[in-house]
């Protein structure tokens, strides 16, 4: 039996324990995931303890607890390390081993977006914790330019120092101006952007596209910032949201808890229609 959860502040609207009941049902593996509101770290030892004592197996972390949890951890993957948050941990003979799944599934998802298609040029907006993620699964694919635009120079230049590893990312002050400059040179775009941030997108000017495809990622998924991805489409450019980041994260969670490969085991479009409905219902 499988005792998983997933921890957060706020935490009610999580589309992560609908993900992976379903995927435990799918692959006919027992078990339960709860969510649990966590506000302060009172709490959060009190998690840390039923980890550790047996009475769950995994944990799931959102914000804003990612950075806080390593600090409970015996070990951290790699990749954790890199990004400087975990959000998966699993319990190994007693040990806390704590990972970061988000640039698996950002990664992942990027990859169905291109569609075997290169990109030399990309442009990130944002440099909080979900831009870590971005910016290491964007390395993964040696472009010759990376731009990354943020409200606050200084966080885009500690991000670039602990995740680039010295390749050069040309940083610069997130305006209409630079947002409309960058989106006019480059072949791929991915907000990280918070929804109320979106709103820099009205003051932006859009190119359109010839051929070769641009391609535009927002990660965020709910309905409201559903419209910077029709514009984006509308001026033909290949757009998504951040929907398939979330599935493929969970996808990455799951693999680490029962230490195999599933994805083959589900059907992608099934969870995405699960998870829009999900969704639809908290914006009744
Ligand atoms: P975060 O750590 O709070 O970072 C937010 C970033 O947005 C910072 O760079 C911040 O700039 C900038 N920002 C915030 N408000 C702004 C405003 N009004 N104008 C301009 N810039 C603003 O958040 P995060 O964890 O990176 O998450 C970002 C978004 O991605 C969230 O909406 C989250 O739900 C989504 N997300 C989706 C997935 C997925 O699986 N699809 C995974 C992770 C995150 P400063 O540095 O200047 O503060």
């Amino acid at each position: 039996m499988l005792r998983l959860a997933v921890i957060g502040d706020p935490i009610a609207h999580s589309l992560s324990p609908a993900l992976h009941q379903h995927f435990m049902e799918t692959l006919g593996v027992p078990g339960e995931y709860e969510r649990i509101l966590v506000r302060n770290e009172v709490t959060l030892e009190q998690v840390v303890e039923r980890l550790r004592s047996d009475q769950l197996n995994g944990l799931n972390i959102t914000a804003p607890w990612k950075t806080t949890i390593k600090e409970y951890t015996d070990e951290l993957t790699a990749v954790a390390e890199r990004i400087g948050a975990v959000n998966t941990v699993k319990v190994v003979d007693g040990a806390l081993i704590g990972h970061n799944t988000d640039k698996d599934g950002f990664y992942r998802s990027l990859q169905e977006l291109l569609q075997r298609n290169t990109v030399s040029h990309v442009g990130i907006a944002g440099a909080g914790g979900a831009a870590r993620a971005v910016l290491l699964g964007v390395l993964q694919m040696a472009p010759d330019e990376i731009a990354l635009l943020n409200r606050t120079v200084r966080n885009a230049e500690d991000l670039v120092e602990s995740v680039a590893n010295g390749h050069p990312v040309d940083i610069q002050q997130l305006t209409p101006t630079t947002l409309t400059d960058t989106l006019d040179r480059v072949e791929l775009f991915i907000s990280t952007l918070p929804p109320q941030a979106h709103a820099i997108f009205d003051e932006a000017t859009l190119p359109g596209v010839s051929s070769p495809y641009r391609y535009y990622y927002d990660l965020v998924y709910s309905a409201a910032c559903q419209q910077v991805v029709n514009q984006f489409a509308a001026a033909g450019w290949q757009s998504t949201d951040g929907l398939d980041m979330l599935i493929y994260q969970g996808i990455s969670s799951m693999e680490f808890w029962l230490d195999e490969p599933i994805e083959e085991k589900l059907e992608l479009p099934e969870i995405r229609q699960l998870l829009r409905e999900e969704e639809a219902k908290y914006q009744e």
